[in-house]
């Protein structure tokens, strides 16, 4: 009979039921919120078995209607993580598979490591310029890690991913940017780090992310909804993360994000806050510009509504980060599904593709400060 099991980094699945060829499971909520979506698991003895793997409170999750078009992420060698088809009845979300190893991982993204965070941190080190330093301790005694890199007399360029710790491709996305601005071969890093100051985030959540959480930390705060007078009891993390910015400044920020919904990459701005001006939307015109140029992993036409003028959410990072220090700021979303645009029938957007668009944001970072 297959085993499922989630006792590790980043696991989440509730076992309701093991019986011949159908497993029923229940994605766990985050550990102090009603938040969920995130699942991730392991199936053992299933070799040859096909199984119809359940989530029978898929309606449950965060954000239902996000199932439609779905595909769930499998993998036999914790590498490489393809699609299976998937269907959702409104109840719950079903699929099929007959496993060709002893051991599989499903997950609702193909996951990023604590173990792969710390190999990242130790790898960029090696960089001659690079500082990395602990901005504080979370409530689960993580270290919270920020890298910095380029000239200290330049614009400050702050990257800060994962917040919502269940959107792992923001990881991903982290390290590509972090791996081509650290390539001494590449012209455009090599500019950048002679012209400007970097400041990077790569998981801003690593409580959450430990946890299998979704959207949480694990106090269960939205840290991407403490950013006015974040407090160390509720989100050390936030604060910590600002206190940090008020010391450098901020002339840019990129808050990397993934969305359940929507089948494409985008930016949302900063237009609500009050003191929004011309001056910033034409940043943010030239930013996005340079990206669709950079990659055709994105594009404009796609996304969130605007805030209406003076209506932002400034408890948000990009919104506090574009008011408080009059910053460009953008929120960059990825999607779990696809990026419809130029869609992957076997991957749908995958890490590799995240990690390239990571790079490519140098470009249009470059863009920005040359405009
Ligand atoms: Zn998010």
């Amino acid at each position: 009979m297959p085993h499922i099991s989630s006792h590790f980094d980043s696991g989440n699945i509730v076992v309701n039921d093991v019986s011949a060829g159908t497993a029923r499971l229940s994605i766990r909520p985050d550990n102090a919120s009603e938040h969920m979506q995130w699942f991730h698991f392991r199936v053992s003895a299933a070799r040859g078995e096909k199984m119809t793997y359940i989530l029978d409170n898929a309606n449950k999750a965060s954000y239902p209607d996000a199932w439609e078009n779905y595909r769930v992420r499998v993998s036999h060698d914790r590498e490489h993580w393809t699609c299976v088809d998937t269907a959702f009845d409104g109840t719950q979300l079903s699929w099929k598979h007959t496993a060709d190893h002893d051991i599989i991982w499903f997950a609702y993204f193909a996951p990023y490591s604590e173990e792969r965070h710390l190999d990242g941190l130790a790898l960029a080190q090696q960089h001659p310029g690079v500082r990395i330093d602990c901005l504080t301790q979370t409530l689960d005694g993580a270290d919270l890690d920020r890298i910095v890199v380029g000239n200290p007399d330049g614009p400050k360029v702050w990257a800060i991913a994962r917040q919502h710790p269940g959107e792992s491709m923001a990881e991903w996305c982290a390290e590509g940017l972090v791996d081509r601005l650290l390539d001494d071969a590449d012209p455009v890093a090599r500019w950048l780090l002679a012209h400007t100051q970097w400041h990077i985030v790569p998981n801003c959540n690593p409580d959450g992310s430990r946890r299998g959480n979704l959207r949480t930390n694990a106090a269960g705060a939205n840290l991407n909804r403490e950013w006015v007078n974040p407090t160390a009891e509720r989100c050390p993390e936030v604060k910590a993360i600002l206190a940090a910015m008020d010391i450098s400044g901020v002339d840019m920020c990129l808050d990397i994000h993934g969305d359940e919904a929507i089948p494409y990459t985008f930016v949302a701005g900063a237009e609500g806050v009050p003191r929004w001006n011309d001056a910033m939307q034409a940043q943010l015109e030239v930013f996005q510009k340079a990206l669709v140029h950079a990659s055709p992993d994105f594009q404009t036409t796609h996304g969130y509504p605007k805030d209406a003028p003076g209506e932002a959410n400034l408890t948000m990072a990009t919104n506090q980060v574009a008011e408080r220090f009059g910053a460009f700021s953008v929120t960059l979303e990825m999607p779990f599904k696809d990026h419809d645009d130029l869609p992957d029938a076997d991957m749908a957007f995958s890490p590799e593709r995240a990690k390239r668009l990571g790079g490519a944001l140098l470009d249009a970072v470059r863009a920005l400060v040359t405009s």
